[in-house]
């Protein structure tokens, strides 16, 4: 049987024209949605993704300012640039680009962002306010494949939920919004013993490790929803944690790398930058 694909592509453009009417419905109220980017130093997947985010920010109408700043930027002028941004109520959304140059601290630089301008959902009191079940802002890449779960219609309750990786970014909140929709869920880690023992009991398996094609068909369940999350690059090109060719044959639904998750992350940013701005609409 060969997996039905959670096609990314499809799924994000749905999703960018219902949140275009929503940018139109808040210009008519007088507020464009504003999102500023810091970008420190030259990394060129940093520029890419930087870039991606730009370009969907103009298909929907949302005003974008990005702030490229030289590698050699001093923590002092990264937290002028923030509480400038948190200031301004035209910006309605801030990003740093992760990661920073070695020498910045970038815990300390996430938490001066107003946790409700925090649209990539970093910030301690959205992860705290997650933890806890609350309204939040949820971190873009674990919201945009929970999206991709709910509109196939694939039942989280009660499934056996297993991630593979504990990153504060994608494992750890993934985990929590599985949790939340009442899946059973097992972190994996580099330290979890047999892994595959884990991976082969889960309904749901979503793979956040940063392994090409780590995870292989005798890993999977027969039936298995399947998640990939990463984005590696091999000779040039880009490839999941996932042996996709192998997993699909065994799987009732795969994303693909590209057009999966990678998607719906820039869908969700420009979601959590519209929520933003419509919240500070209402309370104006
Ligand atoms: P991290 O490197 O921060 O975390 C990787 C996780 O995988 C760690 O928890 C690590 O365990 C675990 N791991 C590593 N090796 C193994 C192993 N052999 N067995 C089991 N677990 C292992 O990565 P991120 O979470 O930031 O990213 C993961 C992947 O997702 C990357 O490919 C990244 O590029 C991609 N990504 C994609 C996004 C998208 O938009 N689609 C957005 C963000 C990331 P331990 O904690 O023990 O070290």
């Amino acid at each position: 049987m060969a997996a039905q694909l959670l096609d990314g592509k499809i799924m994000s453009a749905e999703l960018e024209k219902a949140l275009k009417a929503k940018v139109e419905a808040l210009k008519e109220r007088g507020i464009t949605p504003g999102l500023t980017v810091i970008l420190v130093g030259d990394d060129p997947a940093s520029q890419t993704y930087v870039g991606n985010k730009e370009k969907a920010c103009i298909r929907l109408g949302i005003h974008s300012e990005t702030l490229r700043m030289p590698e050699s930027t001093e923590q002092s002028a990264l937290e002028a640039a923030i509480e400038k941004a948190n200031a301004d109520p035209s910006v309605h959304g801030i990003l740093v680009q992760l990661p920073l140059p070695k020498h910045l601290n970038s815990d300390h630089a996430l938490s001066l962002i107003l946790p409700e301008k925090d649209v990539d959902g970093f910030h301690d009191i959205n992860i705290g306010r997650l933890t806890r079940g609350e309204d939040c802002v949820v971190a873009c890449t674990p919201k945009g494949a929970l999206y991709m779960l709910q509109k196939a219609g694939i039942e989280i309750a009660g499934k056996e939920a297993v991630v593979i990786g504990r990153s504060n970014i994608v494992g750890k909140p993934m985990a929590l919004l599985l949790l939340q929709e009442n899946a059973t869920v097992t972190v994996c880690h580099s330290r979890t013993k047999d892994l595959a023992e884990h991976t082969r009991r889960a309904d749901i398996l979503v793979a956040a490790i940063g392994r090409p094609k780590f995870v292989t068909a005798d890993m999977v369940k027969e039936g298995a929803v399947v998640i990939d999350v990463g984005i590696n690059r091999v000779d040039g090109k880009l490839c999941g944690d996932v042996d996709f060719d192998a997993v699909k044959e065994k799987a009732a639904y795969i994303t693909p790398v590209p057009g999966g998750v990678g998607k719906m992350t820039i869908a969700m940013l420009m979601d959590n930058t519209v929520a933003a701005a419509e919240k500070a609409a209402d309370k104006a």
